[in-house]
C-alpha cells in the first residue's frame, strides 16, 4: 500500500508532467508568432507588453496566494527563451545554410561541468539541434578546430566582470580568421566541493582554476590552515577531488561541477564580489546575418594612422554616426613596439546601411580595419528581460522632484558660491544636477527615490521580510545597519558581516540595491565589495580619515548630515570624498539639534532648497531619525519631497516594539504601505 507521502509524489509528478507539456504549448505558440513576426515588420521585443504582462500576471499570482516575486522570476525566464527563440528563428530563415545545420559541434576550453561548457549549452540550448559539446585543452586548439572544420563554434571566454578582459582570447582573435556570431553571459558561482560533507576544518587541499581562486580570496583567507593549489580548471579540479578519493580535499567550482562530479557542496557564494559574471563570444568560420530588427553588437578590430588624436578621431567617428561604444579594449599591435590594436564593441549590425556608412568612415581614418561579426547582444540594456519591478508595483511613486531652481544662477547666488571652501561640490564647477545609477535606480533624477529598511539587520526573517516589504510598496532600495554607532557601548551594535550577507542576499532576492554604513575604514573595502551604497553616518560626518578613504572608493556615498555641522561644513564634507576621486555622493539631511525636544533632532527641511543651490549633489532626507516618534514621519516625508528631495530614507520595522534600534521611529509595514500609496506607488 502506498504511504501518504508516495501519494503526494505521484500527484507531484503529474502536475510536473502537466507544467512540461504547458511548457511546450507555450513554445508551440511562441514558434508560430515567431513565423507570423518574421514575414511582418513587427519588432522582435516589445518591452512595454512584456512588462506589462510579467506586472498582470504577478497580480493575478498575488490574488491566487502566490508569491509574486517568485511568479516574476519564473515568467522573466520563460519570456527570455521565447525572445532567444524569435532571435532563432530569424537568424535561421536569413542565412539558409545554418537552418540546414541539424547537428553541431561546440567546443570548449575545459572539462565537463566548467563554466565554458555550461556557457556552451545555454546558449545552444534554445537552437533545437543536435549538440555536442567537445572540451579542448587550450583556446588556440579550440579555434584551429574551428578553421579546419572540426567544431562549428567555440565558446570564447573574453572577459569576467571581476577579472577583467582574457588577453589570449583577444589576441587569438586579431591572429586568427574567424568571425563572431553571437555572445553568452555565464554567472559564475563559485562552490567549495568535497567527496562528503565534512566540517572545513577537516579539508587540508583546495584545487581550482587560478582565476577562481583569486576571486575568492576573502573566504581562503579564512582557512589557513589550507593548502591553496592551481590547477588547469575549475571542472579539472572537481574531477581531481573525485579521482584521488581524499577526503581533506577540496575543489572550487560549480554546482553542476559537483552534480557530474557526485561531489558535496559545504559551501556556496565564495566569490568576493557578488556578481560574477563571464562573457563569451561564439566563433565560427563565416559570419551569419542578422535581422536589423534583433539588437545587435558589432566587434571591431583596428590599428590607428600615426597621427595626432589619432584614436580620438576614430571614436569620434563612430560617435558622430550615433554609434554607442559598449568597450573598448588595447593590445600591443604584434611586431610592432609601442603600437596598439584597439578592440572596439559598440551596439549596432553590419545588416544596417548606417552601421556601414560609419565602418567606411572608420577605415579610411586607420592602417587596418577587421570587422569581426555583429551578433545578438545579451548584455545591453535592449537585450535584457523585462524588469521584476514592473510586477511588484503596479504603479511606480507618481510625485516628482522639480527641477533646479534658478538657472541660470542669479548673480548675488553666483558671488556666494565664489567664496565658499568647496569647489568640486559647488554649482559653479557643474551646473547640472548630478545623476548617479544604483542598479536599476536613478538617484538625483525626476523620481524621488525610496529608500527603506530596519534600523539595524537583526535577523534572516526580519531582513528578508522587510526587503519584501520595501519591494511590494513600490520602494526602491533596502537599507539595514550592519556596524552600527550606538551612544551606549551595551547596546546591540549590529551582526556585523554576517548581517552584510543577510542584507545582501535580500536584496538580491527582491531585486533592491542595498545601502549600509561605514563606522571604520578598515572595513571598507570588504563592505564595499558587497554593498551597493555605502553610508557615513550623522556621527562621522567630520572624521576625515574616514572621509579620504570614502574617495578612494568607486561606489556611491550616501553622506548623513553631523547633528551639529553647518549647510557649508556638510558641502565642505563632501568636498573631502570629492577631492580623493569619487564624484558619487548623495547628500541626506537627517535633523539637527537644536533647543526643540519634542522631537529627536529638528528637521533642517530648508537646508534641501539652499544645498540645491549651492550643489549638483542629489540631496535626499531620512525624516526618522529627525522625527524619533514614528507618527511624524509621514507628514515629514511629504514635506521633504515637497521640498524638493530626490528622495528619501525610513526605517520600517515588521514589528517595532521589538525593534533592536530605532523601534519607536520605525514604521510598521501597513504604516509605510500607506505612505507609499500616498506619493503613487502600488
Ligand atoms: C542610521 O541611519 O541608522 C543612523 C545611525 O543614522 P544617523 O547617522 O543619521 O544617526
Ligand atoms: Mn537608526
Amino acid at each position: 500500500m502506498d504511504t501518504p507521502l508516495q501519494d503526494l509524489r505521484k500527484a507531484l509528478d503529474d502536475i510536473d508532467a502537466q507544467l512540461l507539456s504547458d511548457l511546450l504549448r507555450r513554445e508551440q505558440a511562441v514558434a508560430e508568432i515567431s513565423r507570423l513576426k518574421a514575414e511582418g515588420a513587427h519588432g522582435v521585443r516589445d518591452v512595454a507588453r512584456e512588462e506589462a504582462l510579467l506586472a498582470r500576471l504577478a497580480e493575478r499570482g498575488r490574488a491566487a496566494g502566490l508569491d509574486p516575486h517568485y511568479v516574476t522570476r519564473l515568467f522573466r525566464e520563460i519570456l527570455d527563451h521565447s525572445v532567444r527563440h524569435q532571435v532563432e528563428h530569424l537568424a535561421d530563415r536569413d542565412n539558409p545554410q545554418r537552418a540546414a545545420q541539424k547537428t553541431l559541434v561546440v567546443g570548449y576550453q575545459g572539462a565537463e561541468g566548467a563554466y565554458s561548457y555550461l556557457a556552451a549549452h545555454r546558449h545552444f540550448g534554445p537552437r533545437g539541434v543536435d549538440v555536442t559539446v567537445r572540451g579542448f585543452d587550450s583556446f588556440l586548439e579550440m579555434l584551429e578546430a574551428v578553421r579546419e572544420g572540426a567544431a562549428d563554434h567555440a565558446m570564447l571566454p573574453i572577459e569576467n566582470t571581476t577579472a577583467g578582459s582574457i588577453n589570449e582570447a583577444y589576441d587569438l582573435l586579431a591572429r586568427m580568421n574567424l568571425s563572431l556570431v553571437g555572445e553568452e553571459i555565464q554567472k559564475v558561482e563559485h562552490c567549495l566541493l568535497a567527496l562528503e560533507e565534512v566540517p572545513l576544518a577537516r579539508i587540508h587541499r583546495i584545487y581550482s582554476h587560478p582565476k577562481a581562486l583569486d576571486q575568492c580570496t576573502d573566504f581562503l583567507r579564512e582557512l589557513r590552515h589550507c593548502h591553496v593549489e592551481s590547477y588547469t580548471d575549475t571542472a579539472m579540479a572537481a574531477r581531481k577531488v573525485r579521482d584521488d578519493q581524499d577526503l581533506s580535499q577540496a575543489a572550487i567550482a560549480s554546482e553542476e561541477a559537483a552534480q557530474l562530479y557526485g561531489l558535496k557542496i559545504l559551501r556556496r557564494d565564495l566569490a568576493n564580489q557578488r556578481e560574477n559574471y563571464t562573457r563569451f563570444v561564439v566563433v565560427a568560420r563565416e559570419p551569419v546575418r542578422y535581422d536589423p530588427r534583433i539588437a545587435c553588437k558589432t566587434s571591431i578590430i583596428f590599428a590607428t594612422r600615426h597621427e595626432e588624436g589619432a584614436l580620438l578621431n576614430c571614436l569620434n567617428t563612430l560617435a558622430a554616426h550615433h554609434l554607442n561604444l559598449t568597450k573598448l579594449e588595447s593590445r600591443p599591435r604584434p611586431n610592432n613596439a609601442w603600437e596598439y590594436l584597439f578592440y572596439v564593441d559598440f551596439e549596432g549590425n553590419v545588416a544596417d546601411a548606417g552601421v556601414q556608412t560609419a565602418l567606411q568612415a572608420l577605415a579610411a581614418q586607420t592602417n587596418l580595419l577587421k570587422v569581426l561579426g555583429s551578433y545578438p547582444a545579451r548584455t545591453t540594456k535592449a537585450a535584457q528581460p523585462a524588469e521584476p519591478r514592473a510586477a511588484s508595483s503596479a504603479a511606480g511613486v507618481t510625485a516628482r522632484v522639480p527641477a533646479t531652481a534658478a538657472s541660470p544662477a542669479p548673480p548675488d547666488l553666483l558671488n556666494d558660491l565664489e567664496k565658499k571652501p568647496y569647489k568640486l561640490t559647488s554649482r559653479i564647477t557643474r551646473a547640472a544636477d548630478s545623476q548617479f545609477r544604483i542598479g536599476n535606480v536613478t538617484v538625483g533624477g525626476a523620481v524621488p527615490v525610496i529608500i527603506a529598511g530596519p534600523c539595524s539587520v537583526e535577523s534572516r526573517e526580519q531582513i528578508f521580510a522587510s526587503a519584501k516589504a520595501v519591494s511590494e510598496a513600490g520602494g526602491h532600495m533596502l537599507r539595514g545597519g550592519c556596524f552600527k554607532p550606538r551612544t551606549s557601548p551595551y547596546a546591540f551594535q549590529g551582526l556585523g558581516y554576517e548581517g552584510l550577507d543577510l542584507l545582501v542576499e535580500a536584496g538580491r532576492q527582491y531585486g533592491l540595491p542595498v545601502v549600509t554604513e561605514v563606522m571604520h575604514p578598515s572595513d571598507l573595502e570588504r563592505v564595499a565589495a558587497k554593498a551597493d551604497v555605502i553610508q557615513l553616518g550623522a556621527r562621522n560626518m567630520q572624521n576625515f580619515s574616514l572621509l579620504k578613504e570614502l574617495g578612494s572608493i568607486d561606489r556611491p556615498i550616501v553622506l548623513k548630515r553631523g547633528m551639529m555641522s553647518s549647510i557649508d561644513e556638510w558641502l565642505s564634507a563632501a568636498e573631502y570624498i570629492l577631492a580623493h576621486g569619487n564624484q558619487q555622493v548623495i547628500l541626506c539631511e537627517r535633523g539637527i539639534r537644536t533647543f526643540e525636544t519634542a522631537t529627536r533632532n529638528t528637521l533642517d527641511l530648508s537646508a534641501v532648497p539652499v544645498a540645491r543651490e549651492l550643489t549638483h549633489l542629489p540631496i535626499i532626507v531620512d525624516p526618522s531619525h529627525a522625527c524619533g516618534t514614528r507618527r511624524w514621519v509621514p507628514a515629514m516625508t511629504r514635506a521633504a519631497i515637497a521640498a524638493g528631495a530626490h528622495g528619501v530614507m525610513v526605517e520600517i520595522h515588521p514589528d517595532p516594539p521589538r525593534a533592536m534600534s530605532d523601534g519607536p521611529q520605525s514604521l510598521t509595514f501597513d504604516e509605510f504601505g500607506e505612505l507609499m500609496r500616498g506619493l503613487g506607488a502600488g
